[in-house]
Formats: structure tokens, sequence, C-alpha cells
């Protein structure tokens, strides 16, 4: 498994998805094309990885809850704060 950095240039948020994720898609995004307002980072060998990553390129980000919100849930031991939540 490995992660990627999704960044909005429209709405400016970012963030971070498991490579499994519906919205992800290895990087290829939801609907599987190119997008002029979004950028994919990655992959990245871990969520530090990818938080790091999104902070070098100036990005605040967040967790996305349908992948990674499971992951932890199963396996307690990703590090994940969301500060929206
Ligand atoms: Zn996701």
């Amino acid at each position: 498994m490995n992660f990627w950095v999704h960044y909005n240039k429209v709405h400016k948020y970012s963030k971070i998805h498991a490579n499994f994720c519906g919205c992800c898609n290895d990087g290829n995004g939801m609907h599987k094309l190119p997008g002029d307002n979004v950028e994919w980072v990655g992959p990245v060998d871990s969520i530090e990885e990818a938080k790091r990553v999104a902070i070098q390129n100036g990005w605040n980000p967040t967790f996305c809850k349908s992948c990674l919100g499971a992951l932890q849930y199963l396996t307690n031991k990703t590090g994940i704060t969301d500060s929206k939540q």
C-alpha cells in the first residue's frame, strides 16, 4: 500500500489518500481523468511522508475519511489526527 497527496487548486485544499481509495485510483483521480484543477503527488510509502510532501508544497493536508478513516479504525496505528473532526 502507498499514499498520494491530492491538491485542489480551485478550492485550495489538500487531502491524503491511500492508493486503493476510490477518490485516488493510484493518483488518477475519481474519474480517471487528468484535471487542470487538481494535482496528485505520489506515490509515497507512508502517511508521514505524504504529510511531509504536502507541507513542503505549502499545503495544509487533511486525511480522507473514506480510505484513511477506515484504515485508522482497522489498525489504530496510523497516528492520524484531523483537526476538523
Ligand atoms: Zn481516500
